[in-house]
C-alpha cells in the first residue's frame, strides 16, 4: 500500500492554526469560573498535534454547585412557567447567534475533533436549525383534554417539564449532539447541567456564551467541564437531578443506568451501532456504492450511524467490492482545515490502535484486506490518520462484524436469500440504524419491517431531519431525540380529574 493509492490532502498553511489555546471555564449560575482547586486539562489537535484547548477540570465542588443552581432555577419557577412564546423567542435568538458565529465554532470543532472543516460548518448550521425547530415545539406543545367522561367530569392531561436534566455528550459530534438535547430540554421548561466530552469541550463553552448573550436567566443552563469521573458520574447519581440524557458508548450508558437506579431517574440513551446496509441484486449500484463509501468514511467512521458493514448478495458481491475500493481511493483525506478534505484525523492515538487491532484480528480470522488496513502518515501533519479500509470475506462471527470499530473500516459480508440478509442484519447486540438497496418497493418495505433498528433508510443513507425522531433499539439505546418525541423525553405527564358540581356519590352513605 503506497500513498499513491489514496487521495491525500497534505498540511495547509500553518498560519491557520491558533496562536494560543482556547480557554474553557465552567458556567455555574450565570458565572464563568475556574475549578476551585485550579485544575485544568489540555486538548491537542488530533490532526496537527498542537495544543488547541486548555479547560478547567471540574470536580465534586463544581458539579455540586452546578446541580444546585439548576435545581434552584427550576424550583423558582421563572423558567418552567415562562410562556412558550418567550421561551421560543430566546431559542430563536440562540439560533441566530449560532449562525453569526458558525465559522468560529466550526474551526474549534475541527481543531478538537479532527473532522473536516466543511463538515463541521454543515453540522453547526444543522445545529442552528435544531434550535429553531425546538422553538417551534415550545410554542405548539400542549396536553390533552377529555370531555367524554360523563356530564359531570372533565379530564386534563398536562405535560410538565421533567425538572433538572443532566446532559452528557461525546466527542464525535459535540455541537450537534448538545443541540439534539438542550434546546428540546429548554423548550419543555427543564433546567440543565451539561458536561461535554473532555476531548471536545470548547464548542459547548461557546454555546454557553451565546446562551448568556441571548438573555437566558442565570442557572437555567450550567456547564461543567471535565471527565466522566467524577463529573459525569456525579450527574448520574445526584438526587437533585431528575433525568439523565446521555450520548456515548454502550458501556458507559450501562454504567449510567446503574448509577441512576437508586434514585430512579429517567434515563435517555443514544449509544453505539453496528449498522448494516443490505444490497440486493436489483439495487442501483451507482447510488448504493456511493452511499456505502459515504456511510463508512463520514467523520472517519467515528459515527454512531457509521454504515460499518455491508451485506451484499453473492451475485453482485465482487462487483460491489471492486467499485467500493475504487471509490475509496478517491476519498480526499488529510488536513481537516482544508475545505477540500472529506475525511480528517482519528480522534486519538489510543483509538487508532484500537481500530488497527480490529483489522489485524479480522485478518487473523480469515478475512482479506482489499484496501488500506493501516495507519497512514499525511505529509506535514503530526496527527494520526487511518487509511480508508475495505475488508472482504468477513463472517458474522468475527469481532469486526459485531463490534463498533468506530473507524474508516468497512466489512463486507454476503448473503443468498432475503431471510439470510435479515438474519445477518439483526445478528448484533446493537439496533441503531439500517439500510436497504433495491429497486423493488416490496423488498424495501419487507426489510424495513423485519430489521431491528430505530431508523431504516431505503435507497439512501444517513439523511436526517429535525422533524424525524432518532434513537436505537436493543443495546443502541432507549428513548428518542428529535421530532415531537425529542420534546416528549423532557416532559412528564400529569393527570387532572375535575368534577363538575356536587355529583360524587358518597363512599360512606348516611344511615
Ligand atoms: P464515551 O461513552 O466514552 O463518553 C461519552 C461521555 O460520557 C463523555 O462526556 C465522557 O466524559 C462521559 N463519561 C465517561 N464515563 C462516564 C461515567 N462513568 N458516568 C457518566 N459519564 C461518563 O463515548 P465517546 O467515546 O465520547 O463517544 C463515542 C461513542 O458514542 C460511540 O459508542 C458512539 O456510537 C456513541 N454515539 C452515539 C450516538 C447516538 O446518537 N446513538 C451519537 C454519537 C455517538
Amino acid at each position: 500500500m503506497g500513498l499513491d493509492d489514496f487521495t491525500l490532502i497534505s498540511a495547509t498553511d500553518p498560519s491557520g492554526l491558533p496562536t494560543g489555546p482556547f480557554v474553557g471555564r465552567h458556567l455555574i449560575d450565570g458565572v464563568w469560573c475556574d475549578s476551585a482547586d485550579g485544575a485544568t486539562f489540555e486538548r491537542h489537535s488530533p490532526a496537527h498535534g498542537t495544543p488547541v484547548t486548555r479547560a478547567a477540570r471540574g470536580g465534586g465542588l463544581e458539579v455540586d454547585a452546578a446541580i444546585a443552581a439548576a435545581r434552584r432555577a427550576f424550583d423558582a419557577g421563572g423558567w418552567r412557567y415562562m410562556g412558550g412564546r418567550e421561551r421560543a423567542a430566546l431559542l430563536l435568538r440562540v439560533a441566530d447567534l449560532i449562525d453569526r458565529d458558525r465559522a468560529r465554532i466550526a474551526r474549534i470543532e475541527t481543531l478538537e475533533s479532527g473532522k473536516p472543516i466543511s463538515q463541521a460548518l454543515a453540522e453547526i448550521e444543522g445545529a442552528a436549525d435544531l434550535w429553531r425547530y425546538a422553538a417551534a415545539l415550545a410554542r405548539t406543545q400542549h396536553g390533552d383534554s377529555h370531555n367524554s367522561l360523563g356530564a359531570d367530569m372533565l379530564g386534563l392531561v398536562l405535560k410538565e417539564p421533567v425538572g433538572v436534566a443532566a446532559i452528557i455528550t461525546p466527542w464525535n459530534f459535540p455541537f450537534l449532539i448538545v443541540s439534539q438535547k438542550l434546546p428540546f430540554a429548554l423548550a419543555a421548561g427543564c433546567t440543565a447541567v451539561v458536561k461535554p466530552s473532555e476531548l471536545t469541550p470548547s464548542t459547548t463553552v461557546i454555546l454557553g456564551e451565546l446562551l448568556m448573550e441571548a438573555g437566558l436567566p442565570a442557572g437555567v443552563v450550567n456547564i461543567v467541564l471535565g471527565y466522566g469521573q467524577p463529573v459525569g458520574a456525579a450527574m448520574s447519581t445526584d438526587p437533585r437531578v431528575d433525568m439523565v440524557t446521555f450520548t456515548g458508548s454502550t458501556g458507559v450508558g450501562k454504567a449510567i443506568v446503574a448509577a441512576a437506579a437508586p434514585t430512579l431517574k429517567k434515563v435517555s440513551l443514544e449509544l453505539g451501532g453496528k449498522n448494516p446496509q443490505v444490497l440486493f441484486p436489483d439495487a442501483d449500484l451507482d447510488s448504493a456504492t456511493d452511499a456505502v463509501v459515504f456511510g463508512i468514511y463520514f467523520n472517519a467512521g467515528e459515527c454512531c450511524n457509521s454504515g460499518s458493514r455491508i451485506i451484499v448478495h453473492e451475485d453482485i458481491a465482487e462487483e460491489v467490492t471492486e467499485r467500493v475500493v475504487a471509490l475509496s481511493r478517491r476519498v480526499a483525506f488529510g488536513d481537516p482545515l482544508d475545505p477540500a478534505t472529506k475525511v480528517g484525523a482519528v480522534v486519538s492515538g489510543e483509538h487508532q490502535a484500537k481500530i488497527d487491532q480490529y483489522v489485524r484480528d479480522a485478518v487473523e480470522a480469515g478475512a482479506s484486506v482489499r484496501l488500506g488496513g493501516a495507519p497512514l502518515e499525511v505529509p506535514g501533519l503530526a496527527g494520526q490518520f487511518y487509511a480508508p479500509t475495505v475488508i472482504s470475506g468477513v463472517t458474522g462471527d468475527m469481532a469486526i462484524a459485531r463490534e463498533e470499530v468506530f473507524g474508516p473500516v468497512l466489512s463486507v459480508l454476503t448473503f443468498r436469500s432475503f431471510e439470510e440478509a435479515v438474519a445477518l442484519a439483526n445478528d448484533a447486540a446493537y439496533g441503531l440504524s439500517a439500510g436497504v438497496w433495491s429497486e423493488s418497493v416490496h423488498t424495501c418495505l419487507a426489510f424495513s419491517r423485519a430489521v431491528q433498528a430505530g431508523t431504516v433508510w431505503t435507497n439512501t443513507w444517513m439523511d436526517g431531519f429535525a422533524e424525524l425522531p432518532f434513537g436505537g433499539v436493543k443495546e443502541s439505546g432507549q428513548g428518542r431525540e428529535l421530532g415531537r418525541y425529542g420534546l416528549e423525553e423532557f416532559l412528564e405527564v400529569k393527570t387532572v380529574q375535575m368534577r363538575i358540581g356536587r355529583t360524587r356519590s358518597p363512599w360512606i352513605t348516611a344511615d
